[in-house]
């Protein structure tokens, strides 16, 4: 797509009578159910107009034929798609983490999909790295105006791309690794966040390189850990461990199934000039260790991470995720001594918090008692459309385990 092209109106989709209340109401998605009928070429990623059952309009997305998610709306107004909407909603996603001081020297989310009206496109910067996902047909229709974009923005050296996985293929898209602008990125990028330091695998850690959502969280537990006897479990780069270090628990104990994660983990450890006599890293499944830490003469924990990748991806997967938290946060809650704290999390879009609340609730065993004491929940650089409940994947509880 050259610079000064723009994506005509390719299609027009009608929805089915009554249909139009969420998209009416902000909600960005429409689901292959609710269309009544498509005139035009039905292509993937083809820019369209949506009207209601009464030919009212409603806005413009993208289209795509494959998916559940039929429709990804992006202006609410008749309008074709050109680089200038592209780039004004990169600059304002950029002044959102300017205004809330997030856009340093750290890690920040840059662009995040729907909540910043680029559904499909997310973009983490790492001390001047952006690294730029692509993960919708639409949205790779639009990506020679996102690069030019980026180019543009102070102090960024380079753009490196991770369009890769399974909701890529989804769409019917191939997987796209590389420098898409500008230097290469190191191996590793240092970010600071707060008083921590990471070493950050942006070429081949997970997702972007870093978990940049659950920064306050990691803050918050570096906060109240002083003095006590921590399990980090899914620790992958040794976020929530550093911070605890940091934040002076007498030990940490950290686990994870992969082994180069971990690797890392206590690397970022050693950075944060730490004393490996306080930390200990388990290369193991997080429902194995949980069930035989007691076994192995473990004495129980002051505060316990719960971080697990998510349980369920697609709607279909719900109940077999629902049981997956209730196992997981009985087995924690068994470890954690009375008076102790667990921080438990969900990051499955397809998981509502109250059904996760309800999960941690009952995962108590008996006699036991657990106090709410917060609700952990998204970042200022990961917004939510108001009206896009599924936006709002991450979920936390903190809750206590009452003395008796
Ligand atoms: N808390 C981390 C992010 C966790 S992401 C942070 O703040 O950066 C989830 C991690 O769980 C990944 O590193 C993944 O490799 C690991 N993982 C997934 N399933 C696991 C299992 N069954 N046992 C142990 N680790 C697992």
């Amino acid at each position: 797509m050259k610079p000064d092209a723009a994506l005509g109106v390719e299609g027009t989709v009608i929805l089915k009578p009554g249909r139009e209340g969420p998209a009416r109401a902000g909600h960005p998605w429409i689901f292959s159910g609710a269309i009544a009928e498509f005139r035009g070429e039905e292509s993937p990623g083809a820019w369209v107009r949506v009207l209601a059952g009464d030919s009212s309009l409603i806005g413009m997305g993208s289209y795509n034929p494959r998916g559940a998610i039929a429709i990804r709306l992006v202006t609410r107004g008749e309008a074709g798609l050109d680089a200038g909407l592209v780039r004004n909603r990169i600059d304002d996603a950029l002044r959102l983490r300017q205004a809330t001081g997030l856009a340093g020297d750290g890690g920040f989310r840059l662009v995040n999909g729907e909540g910043d009206s680029l559904p499909g496109v997310v973009v983490d910067v790492y001390a001047g790295f952006a690294v730029l996902q692509i993960i919708t047909a639409g949205a790779e229709r639009w990506r020679d105006w996102i690069l030019a974009a980026l180019a543009d923005l102070p102090g960024l050296h380079g753009v490196f791309e991770r369009s890769a996985g399974g909701a890529r293929r989804d769409e019917g898209l191939e997987d796209r690794t590389g420098v898409a602008w500008g230097e290469t990125p190191p191996e590793r990028v240092e970010i600071a966040e707060g008083a921590a330091r990471f070493q950050v695998d942006v070429r081949t850690g997970q997702k972007t390189g870093f978990y940049l959502d659950q920064r306050g969280n990691r803050a918050r537990v570096g906060g109240l850990a002083r003095g006590h006897r921590v399990l980090n479990c899914f620790a992958y780069s040794g976020g929530f461990a550093v911070h605890a270090g940091l934040g002076e628990a007498r030990e940490v104990v950290s686990v994870e199934s992969s082994g180069p994660a971990l690797r890392l983990a206590r690397e970022n450890w050693e950075l944060n000039g730490l004393d490996p006599a306080r930390a200990e890293w388990v290369n193991a499944d997080v429902f194995d260790y949980l069930t035989t830490a007691r076994g192995h003469g473990e004495p129980p924990f002051d505060l316990i991470v719960l971080d697990p990748p998510p349980f369920a991806r697609h709607r279909n997967d719900r109940d077999r995720a629902i049981r997956g938290y209730r196992d997981l946060n009985r087995r924690a809650l068994r470890l954690l001594e009375p008076g102790g704290l667990l921080f438990t999390f969900s990051c499955s879009p397809h998981v509502a918090r109250d059904a996760f609340e309800h999960v941690v609730a009952t995962s108590a065993g008996p006699g036991m008692r657990l106090q709410l004491l917060e609700r952990p929940s998204f970042e200022s650089d990961h917004p939510v459309l108001a009206a896009h409940g599924e936006g709002e994947y991450l979920k936390g509880l903190v809750v206590r385990l009452a003395v008796d």
